[in-house]
């Protein structure tokens, strides 16, 4: 319709300078879009070191712009979702899509894989979220232990007591937690090890300063080491070059995941990926 298209270029605008009014433009098209099945998920792969295999993928949420056919990144749609209240149901399409695509892939005779779902702080503020993803494990029969959830560091500390309470009853469903962005926050790592979490997912900023700022190369090798000592692994994101990878393969870092091995594929391309069975 005229008012919808309308709509989809308002959204590209950069002339509107409200932010209100941009913000109310995108909330109407995402929700339209998240009624009408158009957003994606894609798949980043997780490298174990050790075997150098994938293991594991890290499902990110796309959505395309029908009116040029380009994808529009997550980072400027998930801040509007959280704001008005959207990325509930985003987050539960987000985790069903991936348990559910997990499946078929398991499916078509691949290797099994840990698929990790970003949680929002939104989320982990609703006390029902165990029960809705227990639902969601149920309804797609996905086994827990494939599951894995992302959480940063600064949505559990927003209400840290509540979160550990949360943590505990998804833990308890046999799902993995890991940390993302570690060491964007001010938490200690002593502290953030009383959380049931599994993983600790050192921020991209680190890895990417690595070669540069020896201060970061010292953050990065203490949480390695730090983590491990706590019964925690640890993958590094936003790897990029080999040299980045010979340093956190020279400090024991368990996973990698980045450009440097691939970026995030659509379904399709990501099991065609595994069926070549590349190593790093
Ligand atoms: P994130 O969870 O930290 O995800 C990693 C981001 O880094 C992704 O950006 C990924 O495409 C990008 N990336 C991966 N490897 C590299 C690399 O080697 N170099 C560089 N420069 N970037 C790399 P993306 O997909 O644009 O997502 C941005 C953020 O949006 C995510 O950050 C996450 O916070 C959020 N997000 C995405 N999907 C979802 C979702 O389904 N739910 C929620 N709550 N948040 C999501
Ligand atoms: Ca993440
Ligand atoms: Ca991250
Ligand atoms: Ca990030």
């Amino acid at each position: 319709s005229a008012e919808r298209r309308g709509h989809e270029q308002a959204l590209y605008d950069e002339s509107l300078g409200h932010d209100a009014e941009q913000r109310l433009l995108i909330e109407n098209a995402l929700r339209l879009a998240i009624e009408r099945d158009q957003l994606e998920l894609h798949y980043q792969p997780k490298v174990e070191l050790a075997s150098g295999r994938i293991i594991g993928v890290e499902a990110l949420a796309r959505w395309r712009d029908r009116t040029t056919g380009e994808w529009i990144a997550p980072d400027r749609f998930i801040a509007v979702a959280e704001e008005s209240g959207l990325i509930l149901v985003l987050g539960a399409w987000a985790l069903r899509e991936a348990c559910r695509q997990n499946r078929e892939w398991a499916a078509q005779g691949l290797p099994p894989l840990v698929v990790a779902v970003n949680l929002s702080a939104v989320q982990l503020q609703q006390s029902d979220l165990p029960s809705v993803v227990r639902r969601i494990l149920a309804e797609t029969g996905m086994p827990a232990e494939y599951l894995e959830l992302e959480l940063t560091e600064s949505a559990i500390m927003e209400y840290p007591e509540q979160a550990n309470l949360l943590l505990r009853e998804l833990k308890s469903l046999g799902v993995k937690l890991s940390i993302d962005d570690f060491g964007t926050g001010y938490s200690s790592l002593a502290y953030l090890s009383r959380f049931p979490v599994d993983l600790l997912k050192i921020d991209r900023s680190f890895i990417n300063a690595l070669e540069q700022d020896s201060s970061a190369a010292a953050i990065a090798t203490s949480i390695i080491a730090m983590a491990h000592q706590l019964g925690l692994q640890v993958i590094a994101e936003g790897v990029e070059t080999e040299r980045q990878l010979a340093f956190l393969q020279r400090h024991g870092c368990d996973q990698i995941q980045g450009y440097y091995f691939s970026k995030p594929l659509a379904a399709a391309d990501l099991g065609w990926l595994l069926t070549q069975d590349r190593r790093l």
